[in-house]
């Protein structure tokens, strides 16, 4: 996938914004997902906060990117709005522990937030650091009234780890009431062979299987920032948590 230029993205998505229901219901797949990779593309830092009450109280629908460190949460961020470095910032010394948030839509007027949490898991964390960290991610997930939707990034290659599952439980309660939907990328496809991502979708789908109820919206997708494969359909899926196509 080529990047989109900014202007670009912003006329396609003005474009879409005048669409009326009867043009909009014959948009073809493509369409869509232009649609929403142009949307995507419009992510700009909004701010950074390491606690959550500075974070801003908003009404804008609000997406959290969550993942252990090194599950490619920063690429498939930067992959999803085909920007080079739009999650660096969160891997910046000083940074890795913050709750990073980008607004999106244009820009006089943002339609919706994607907050990018700090990584869990990396060893080198000290204890004290890490349980404080839990319990921020614990209360963000639990609490954050503007939450829409999460994005789980599993490595596919590991497959759930203890981590996974702790903080799939933080989200469990919203995730299985239909109020917060969920995504589940498996990273790093291109790793894998056709039986292997197989296997890793099994294994994700079992995972999951201890939060889905009749309520719930849960869905996971094979990904890889390197192929550029599950990126659009990724697009998509938010676009619609947001703007309801
Ligand atoms: P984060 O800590 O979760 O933000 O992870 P990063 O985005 O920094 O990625 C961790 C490592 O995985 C880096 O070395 C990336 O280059 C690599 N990586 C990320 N996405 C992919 C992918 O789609 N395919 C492959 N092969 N490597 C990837």
């Amino acid at each position: 996938m080529t990047a989109l230029g900014d202007s670009m993205a912003e006329q396609n998505y003005s474009e879409v914004a005048t669409v009326t229901a009867p043009e909009a219901a014959i948009l073809t797949e493509a369409d869509l997902e232009k649609r929403a990779l142009g949307w995507a593309h419009t992510a700009r830092f909004r701010t950074t906060a390491s606690q959550l009450d500075q974070l801003p109280q908003t009404e804008l629908p609000e997406i959290a990117f969550v993942g252990r460190s090194n599950a490619g949460k920063s690429t498939a961020i930067n992959t999803l709005t085909q920007q080079k470095r739009l999650a660096f910032a969160s891997k910046t010394p000083g940074r890795t522990q913050h709750i990073n948030l980008f607004d999106l839509g244009p820009k006089m007027v943002p339609n919706a937030i994607f907050a990018d949490l700090p990584g869990y898991g990396y060893a080198a964390v000290a204890r004290g650091a890490k349980l404080r960290w839990q319990k921020v991610m614990a209360e963000y997930l639990d609490v954050r009234r503007s939450l829409v939707g999460v994005v789980l990034m599993i490595d596919s290659r590991l497959g759930f780890t203890d981590l996974d599952h702790q903080l799939m439980s933080f989200v469990a309660p919203r995730v299985g009431n239909g109020s917060v939907r969920l995504l589940v990328l498996l990273t790093k496809a291109d790793k894998l062979n056709r039986s292997e991502a197989a296997q890793a979708l099994a294994g994700a789908q079992q995972a999951l299987g201890e939060i889905v109820t009749d309520e719930a919206d849960v869905g996971v997708a094979l990904f890889s920032a390197l192929k550029k494969s599950g990126v659009g359909d990724a697009a998509k899926v938010l676009h619609a948590w947001v703007h309801g196509v």
